[in-house]
């Protein structure tokens, strides 16, 4: 067993860092230290916002997304389109498409994906309420699911599921990223983005 170089809450307060994505022991080690160094412009703040974040967070009851209000602060805001829902698998999804303040509608938050092998099925996502949701002035449903393997599969499975009701179901494009040269990329990449070319 490794040697015990601090006392107990200090030696808690690493281990439970070096459980956040992204972070290993050596990480958690320094972010530690740094957060000990700065006790009142950083330790104590954060502890704050994170007594405050554990009270008041709630999931929002018609999309899945984290908020402290329920219906979150998106599914409230009048000035969204509401005939548009974009589906994503988790909320970090959601947050990467806010910040790129590209989607005027709202959202639909899975929870993950199909995955068989895993035991995780239908029931287990948050997709009887998608369904609920699918109705008007809901005019388009766009999957924005990740291209993995399971990612289409869960979209192919939705497709099915929200056909036959009088709405557009929409993918995201696949092919060349922005900035991507033709000659690193993969073969699927490259096979997807001839498929989905467009006139200019
Ligand atoms: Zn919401």
């Amino acid at each position: 067993m490794a040697k015990q170089t601090a006392g107990p809450e200090i030696e808690r307060l690493i281990a439970l860092l070096a459980r956040l994505p992204g972070l290993g022991h050596r990480s958690a080690r320094k972010a530690a230290l740094a957060l000990l160094k700065r006790r009142s412009d950083l330790l104590e703040p954060l502890a704050a916002a994170l007594t405050e974040a554990a009270s008041s967070i709630v999931t929002c009851e018609r999309c899945g997304n984290i908020d402290t209000v329920s219906p979150c602060t998106i599914c409230r805001d009048p000035r969204r389109d509401a005939t548009l829902i974009v589906v994503v698998e988790e909320i970090g999804d959601l947050w990467a498409l806010e910040r790129a303040g590209v989607v005027g509608g709202l959202y639909h938050v899975l929870g993950g994906h199909l995955s068989p092998l895993d035991g995780i099925g239908p029931e287990d996502l948050n997709i009887g309420k998608l369904i609920e949701r699918a109705v008007p002035p809901v005019e388009e449903v766009l999957l924005a699911l990740n291209a993995t393997v399971e990612g289409q599969s869960t979209a192919h499975y939705l497709t099915e599921q929200l056909q036959g009701r009088g709405l557009k179901v929409t993918r995201l494009a696949q092919g060349v990223p922005i900035g991507g040269e033709l000659d690193y990329l993969d073969e699927g990449t490259l096979a997807a983005a001839i498929r989905s070319r467009r006139t200019l």
